[in-house]
């Protein structure tokens, strides 16, 4: 499953009680053999762009064609290249250099004393800042705000153009119910403000009351890696040191806006600094695993389902992790996902042995932690037609069965849903704990995106997610059986069912797809792929503003009123300071032709 804090709030961690785990049947333990080898070292975590996820691949390949399952279009890979991490270059540093004032020396005739940022220990670029070398006055921009909705902004008695600014992380207290700021004060927002100022650079610091003070897990931003500007995040102690002894500390000035709730941003004086970053982008090729048990009626053979599983995992520990120590560590991802691709292999033998009306196809996912980057070529690059695709029905962590419950999602995307959940638990003890949206942290979305019905198991989250002690042994073998066998049910009854399931949009799901708070509706579809130009939509929803202005498939967005756009963050930011009635000039690029449109934005 994919890091979203959202469902890290909604779902309640809980307790795990360590109890060594049985498995009392054939079919348990056979997914126990599943998952324990797929947890083991030797899978090295089956982060992709490994030798790790490469024998996973070829494992989970040979319980498919051992099962009897038929390649599609000729081989059982599904094989492209994306970005798989980012790791620094030869050339990143960050100096100083302060000019000290002599009485009866002309300034420019002063040897200006340096100093430096030690990387890892001081400061970290973050993997989405740009990489150059970049020279300029050293600016503090308080907390980095700026609204046209508000009052307060920092940037009211500053020039920031071409200058590197050092902005806090954060709100001030007595901002922090304060919707207008609130709205411009993600780290993003913060960034993107700052180069739309001009900023060369921009310098992130904790704020006061971080205690902990610790340089953030580097690491990949896929859908906006490309934020163009130089950014860094320091540490508290090192960035204080900068500030000139004569004049405003930061602390002092931190403090200044707590009490007077006005801004209180200034220039360091005669103080310049030098900051080169250079991240390095590694793109490896991965591939999702297919196969499928072709369906047994003549017609309805030509419709599928498609059972999914993710099998790639955080490796020795990515930027997903949840672990406190920042040494690598062995992620094992018993839970997220061996569980789940265990249960897709076992799936396979049983419909295999006893297929369908309708063809099943099974899909094994990979780079799902990286942002459902599989899951979403596979619907880019369909194997089979979209259209042909019945329904989708994905298991993402179904290692952890408690109490008998078990975590539906998607059970709003089809009218034919909430009958076939009433059956598959009829004589069982599953209770089903359910939710409408098709949206969430996991594979299927990126078919629910495509208007294809979709069904989601999951037993919870727990303590041990996205850590390394989510191992083998701590999965319950004969509830992920009994999960199992209650999606076999549910994959049986589309499968057999005259009529496929009928594809239906949960309420509210527009405001589930957008990130909420905003006062408006723009609808475009965004494409999550990275683009050096702008962000590029995959489409505009029916009656939306943006469809009202003719953006379309393709288009890549690169302007939002006066905001720069070069990936999701950037429109974010925008929207949240958009009212309704607002009309916007939007410009983008369609076939690489600059354009432009005016679009009239909505309330929500
Ligand atoms: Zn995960």
């Amino acid at each position: 499953m994919k890091r979203i804090a959202s469902l890290l709030l909604a779902l309640p961690l809980a307790v795990m009680v360590l109890v060594a785990q049985t498995a009392s049947t054939p079919e348990a333990q056979r997914m126990l053999e599943d998952v324990r080898t797929l947890a083991s070292p030797e899978y090295g975590g089956r982060a992709p762009g490994t030798d790790g996820i490469d024998r996973a691949a070829a494992y989970i390949e040979a319980a498919f064609t051992k099962a009897g399952l038929q390649p599609v279009n000729g081989s059982m890979r599904q094989s492209f290249t994306t970005t798989t991490s980012v790791s620094l270059g030869k050339n990143n540093n960050v100096t100083f250099s302060v000019l000290v004032e002599r009485p009866g020396v002309p300034l420019e005739m002063t040897k200006p004393t340096k100093t430096a940022w030690k990387l890892g220990v001081d400061y970290q670029p973050y993997g989405f800042s740009d990489s150059k070398t970049v020279t300029g006055d050293v600016v503090f921009a308080g907390y980095g705000l700026s609204s046209s909705h508000a009052t307060y902004d920092d940037y009211k008695d500053v020039d920031v153009k071409g200058k590197v600014v050092i902005i806090l992380r954060g709100l001030p207290k007595w901002a922090e119910k304060d919707e207008a700021l609130k709205a411009v004060s993600s780290l993003r927002t913060k960034m993107t403000t700052a180069r739309d100022k001009g900023a060369a650079a921009v310098c992130f610091v904790n704020q006061k009351g971080d205690s902990s003070d610790v340089l953030a897990r580097f690491g990949i931003d896929r859908i906006g890696k490309n934020s163009g500007i130089v950014a860094l995040q320091v540490r508290r102690t090192p960035c204080a040191r900068i500030f000139p002894p004569k004049g405003t500390s930061m602390f002092v000035a931190e403090e200044s806006i707590e009490k007077t709730k006005k801004p209180n941003s200034f220039a360091l004086v005669n103080t310049s600094a030098t900051v080169s970053t250079e991240l390095t982008f590694v793109e490896s090729t991965t591939s999702n695993i297919l196969a499928m048990v072709p369906g047994t009626d003549a017609t309805l053979k030509g419709e599928y389902i498609v059972v999914g599983a993710h099998y790639d995992h955080l490796g020795m520990g990515d930027e997903n992790s949840l672990h406190g120590g920042h040494e690598q560590a062995l992620h094992a991802g018993a839970d997220d996902n061996a569980s789940g691709t265990a249960g897709l292999m076992e799936l396979a033998r049983r419909i295999a042995a006893s297929p369908l009306r309708r063809s099943v196809l099974f899909a094994a996912f990979t780079a799902e932690e990286k942002g459902l980057v599989g899951s979403k070529y596979f619907v880019d690059n369909p194997p089979v037609p979209l259209t042909s695709i019945a329904a989708m029905v994905n298991m993402d962590m179904i290692g952890r069965l408690r109490d008998d419950k078990l975590n539906v999602l998607g059970t709003g995307t089809s009218s034919m849903w909430e009958g076939l959940l009433k059956t598959i638990v009829e004589g069982t003890t599953i209770k089903i704990s359910q939710s409408a949206q098709g949206t969430g942290s996991s594979d299927h979305q990126s078919f629910f995106l495509k208007d294809i019905p979709v069904l989601f198991f999951f037993t919870g989250l727990h303590s041990d997610y996205h850590k390394p002690s989510d191992t083998w042994e701590k999965v319950n073998y004969d509830g992920q059986a009994t999960v199992v066998t209650t999606v076999e049910r549910a994959v049986r009854g589309i499968g057999e069912a005259n009529e496929r399931p009928p594809f239906i949009k949960p309420a509210g799901s527009d405001q589930q797809s957008a990130s909420g708070g905003f006062k408006v509706t723009f609808g475009i579809i965004p494409d999550y792929g990275d683009d050096p130009q702008g962000l590029r939509i995959s489409g505009a929803k029916p009656g939306s503003p943006a469809a009202a202005a003719g953006l379309a498939d393709g288009d890549i967005i690169t302007k939002f009123g006066s905001t720069t756009v070069k990936n999701i963050y950037d429109l974010t930011a925008a929207m949240g300071q958009a009212k309704p009635g607002d009309v916007v000039e939007v410009t983008y690029l369609r076939k690489g032709k600059p354009t432009t449109a005016k679009v009239t934005l909505v309330g929500r």
